[in-house]
């Protein structure tokens, strides 16, 4: 096992993964920016190092002063936790080259998944089932123009490049083509640099669920069930569920043996989601991430499991010592995603915390680096706090996930917690009737 890890992350994900490791008895080392100075997985971390100041282009993103960081405190491995260089295929490699060990999937599963035309290639030849479209990039007008008739409108546009929504575009019908097409291009080309297209059907009505798998070095996978994250807002989610109240045991069955199978035949290891749309009783793969996510927990809570312990012990090279029958489903489970930003513009918030209460009780868990005094800049994502909920029932858990959110207080800047508040008490919601267009049509931006 590891005795020295460091979290080449921030805020609470980097608090998230130094606590796995004190359970562990792994000491931490915190890389900083000069804006995080005062954070709190620098104050809890054993050692810390500054890597950069402010713009993440020039310390999170920064490989090199990473790796440095890596060398002078004497680390065996470097956890790289969400987003920044999480799915970077280049650093896994410096990682590994260096001799310190990446904690994640191999080099070669970060870019196989990290390019949508190859993962959804590689999905459909592992027997996961995928939205009907184009096989690879489409090279032209007519190519789109013959694909579309085959599959039927309406189309979707996609970068192959693609991210956070950019560079999709609909088209209804065969007279809209010419133009969805045009503007997906550019508007890939500039986003990513990258204006390689494909195409697939577009779904009117369909919710997000997604597959948590956890794989080891010796051939050994399990799922940990699914996760609903329908509730969206321009891509980003917002409040996410498990189980999802729109799947049947028998579809939660087959999705989760789908996804299992496919990762033990692509020799993945590590934690990884697979991302579906759902509609009409169909799964379609939609992309996998090859890393832990955000809303993780929800997974922890109804299986007991701690991903980023098991994460940290099948990269140190450690059997999973647990197989899918030893996995028990108990209750349900919400994690609210807390942002510092207005709950109606949802312009960002950034600015001092005044006062911090974060909710307590039976069945309540808030991952969080806030404190009172501490300021959130204004440099990195607005997510400052996750409460997570679970109950025996559905029921139980929302009225727990109401009553925590009232108890929760953050004073300074402005939070989304009215907008959680008017979430729980929506009939749609508590029906559990939602699919990935509600929220937008509730929030009315
Ligand atoms: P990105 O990597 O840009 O986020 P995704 O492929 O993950 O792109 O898609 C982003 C979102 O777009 C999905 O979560 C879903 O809301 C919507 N979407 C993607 N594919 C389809 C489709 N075929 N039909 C309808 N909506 C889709």
């Amino acid at each position: 096992m590891f005795e020295k890890v460091l979290i080449a992350n921030r805020g609470e994900i980097a608090l998230r993964i130094h606590r796995a490791c004190r359970e562990m008895g792994i000491r931490t080392v915190a890389v900083h920016s000069t804006a995080d100075a005062d954070a709190m997985h620098v104050r809890l971390a054993d050692e810390s190092v500054c890597i950069g100041p402010a713009p993440s282009r020039d310390s999170y993103l920064n490989m090199a002063a990473i790796i440095s960081a890596a060398t002078i405190t004497g680390a065996d491995a470097i956890h790289p936790g969400i987003g920044f260089l999480s799915e970077n295929a280049k650093f896994a490699a410096m990682v590994e080259e260096h001799g310190f060990t990446f904690i994640g999937p191999s080099p070669e599963h970060l870019s196989q998944m990290g390019d949508k035309v190859e993962a959804k290639a590689t999905a459909k030849r592992f027997g996961i089932p995928c939205v009907p479209g184009s096989d690879g990039a489409i090279a032209d007008e007519a190519e789109a123009a013959r694909v579309a008739e085959e599959i039927g409108y309406p189309v979707l546009l996609k970068a192959a490049a693609g991210g956070g929504g950019k560079g999709m575009k609909v088209a209804n019908h065969a007279g809209e083509l010419k133009e969805a097409l045009s503007m997906a291009k550019a508007e890939a080309k500039a986003a990513f640099g990258n204006d390689a297209m494909y195409m697939e059907k577009y779904l009117g009505h369909p919710r997000h669920i997604e597959i948590q798998i956890l794989a080891d070095n010796h051939g050994n996978a399990v799922h940990l069930g699914e996760r609903d994250c329908s509730l969206q807002r321009r891509h980003q989610k917002v409040l996410e569920e498990a189980p999802s109240p729109a799947l049947n045991a028998d579809q939660r069955k087959e999705i989760g043996e789908i996804a299992v199978k496919a990762v033990k035949a692509m020799g993945y290891r590590s934690v990884g989601t697979i991302e579906f749309l759902f509609q009409d009783g169909k799964f379609y793969f939609i992309e996998m991430n090859t890393r832990l996510q955000i809303e993780h927990p929800i997974s922890e809570m109804i299986t007991g499991i701690d991903l980023v312990r098991e994460q940290i012990r099948v990269a140190s090279g450690a059997p999973l010592g647990f197989g899918q029958s030893d996995i028990t489903f108990t209750g349900h489970a919400f994690e609210c995603r807390i942002n510092a930003e207005d709950p109606v513009t949802f312009m960002p918030s950034p600015g001092l915390i005044t006062d911090f209460h974060a909710a307590g009780g039976l069945g309540v868990r808030v991952d969080s680096a806030l404190y009172a005094g501490y300021k959130v800049p204004s440099n990195y994502d607005s997510l400052i706090a996750k409460l997570v909920v679970h109950g025996k029932s559905r029921n139980e858990a929302l009225m727990r996930a109401r009553r925590a959110l009232e108890e929760m207080v953050i004073l300074g800047v402005k939070t989304n917690i009215p907008l959680h508040q008017r979430l729980v008490a929506a009939p749609d919601f508590i029906n559990g009737d939602y699919d990935i267009r509600w929220l937008e049509k509730f929030v009315g931006i």
